[in-house]
């Protein structure tokens, strides 16, 4: 017997070979197809971004695909695999460590995002109450895991703040709307008030609280500018007399009569006040004593001559009727070097009460 002994190898035992080679060759197929599907789920499933330079790991795959498909030796193959196996496992441990970098990123922003709507200074309380519902829900949004799930979550309840925000702006404009009206109607009436507080009622022209304040500040003023004035006092002759005949009514009508009267012979630039009572008191802006005289006496003179109609008292400017005239007289002034609002009023006062002595409807200075 010889040390080796050829061995037959039967048909039976050459078609169960065949059938083994077939099987490997089949399986060696799925394998290369299962590989080429998990690259492909590798690849897809990898995120676009440029931090992580994911467009090189794609290529990378791409290549790992193609050196499987490729006619390489399979210890050729097993060398390259190794090398990219080591990149491929680097890149996923980036990946994850980036994915949840960014998780933490959000759940601080979420975290910042409650702190500063719990501190925003609101005096509306609904407002305040919502918007702390708001954050709460924010603060639970925080313990979610899931990324995504996250994302959906904060988007809804940045919706709802935003609706609620829009909400109290709205209702701020409209308070705001609503106050600055209210200002508005205010200033109005302080502006009414403030005027009314300086004009006399019946006529219309300046009161004595007015004439005070005028005087004083324009006595002030002639210190230091110089600029001349003369003083007009009027008083009604006989006034009373009028009130005792005709009654109160027509008196009233009277002093209207007499108002609208100085008002013809006076400028823009003159102030014209009702002084008390029947008497009144005109400040002509620059005229010395003469003019002052001369405007007086014109003054005069015209109430002197006008008729009034006392038929109807709401019409006594108009002419006919059963005729009613009366008269004024008028003391005047003129602003002297070193004088106060005092000693000019006093002058025109004296003046008046000669004008009075002398017979009235008459013009007086001292
Ligand atoms: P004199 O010529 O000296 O000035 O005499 P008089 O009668 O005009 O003066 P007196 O001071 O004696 O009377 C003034 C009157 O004017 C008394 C007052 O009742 C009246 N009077 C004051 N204000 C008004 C007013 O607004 N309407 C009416 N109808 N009368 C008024
Ligand atoms: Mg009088
Ligand atoms: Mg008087």
């Amino acid at each position: 017997m010889g040390l080796f002994k050829k061995k037959n190898i039967t048909t039976l035992e050459m078609e169960k070979l065949i059938e083994k080679q077939k099987d490997s060759e089949q399986k060696g197929r799925l394998f290369l197809l299962t590989i080429q599907a998990l690259l492909f789920f590798l690849k897809e499933f990898s995120l676009d971004l440029k931090e992580i330079d994911s467009d090189r790991f794609k290529k990378e795959v791409d290549l790992l695909n193609e050196i499987f498909l490729s006619d390489k030796k399979v210890k050729k193959i097993d060398s390259l695999f190794e090398k990219q196996k080591i990149n491929i496992l680097q890149y996923i441990k980036t990946h994850k460590k980036y994915i949840l970098d960014r998780e933490f990123e959000l759940k601080d922003i979420i975290e910042l995002l409650t702190k500063a709507i719990a501190t925003i200074d609101v005096e509306n309380r609904n407002f305040n109450q919502s918007v702390y519902k708001q954050s709460k829900k924010i603060e639970k949004i925080t313990l979610l895991d899931d990324i995504k799930k996250i994302k959906i979550a904060l988007k809804q309840e940045i919706e709802q703040m935003n609706k609620t925000v829009l909400q109290k702006e709205l209702h701020d404009k409209n308070q705001l709307e609503r106050l600055s009206s209210k200002v508005s109607s205010l200033e109005v009436a302080l502006k009414k008030a403030k005027k009314e507080s300086l004009t006399d009622g019946l006529t219309g022209i300046y009161n004595r609280k007015a004439f005070d304040e005028y005087l004083k500040n324009l006595v002030e003023q002639n210190a230091v500018f110089r600029s001349p004035f003369s003083m007009l006092m009027l008083d009604i002759d006989d006034f009373k007399k009028i009130n005792d005949t005709y009654g109160h009514q027509i008196g009233d009508r009277i002093i209207l009569a007499m108002v609208q009267k100085c008002k013809q012979f006076i400028r823009k630039v003159d102030y014209f006040s009702r002084y008390g009572g029947e008497e009144f008191v005109i400040i002509l802006k620059g005229a010395s004593l003469r003019n002052g005289l001369k405007k007086a006496r014109q003054i005069c003179k015209s109430i002197a001559q006008a008729q009034y109609s006392i038929d109807n008292a709401h019409d006594i400017a108009r002419q006919g009727g059963t005729e009613l005239s009366f008269t004024v007289s008028i003391g005047v002034s003129a602003y002297q070097k070193g004088d106060t609002e005092a000693t000019v009023t006093e002058r025109a006062d004296k003046a008046l009460y000669l004008a009075k002595r002398g017979g009235k409807n008459a013009v007086a200075s001292i």
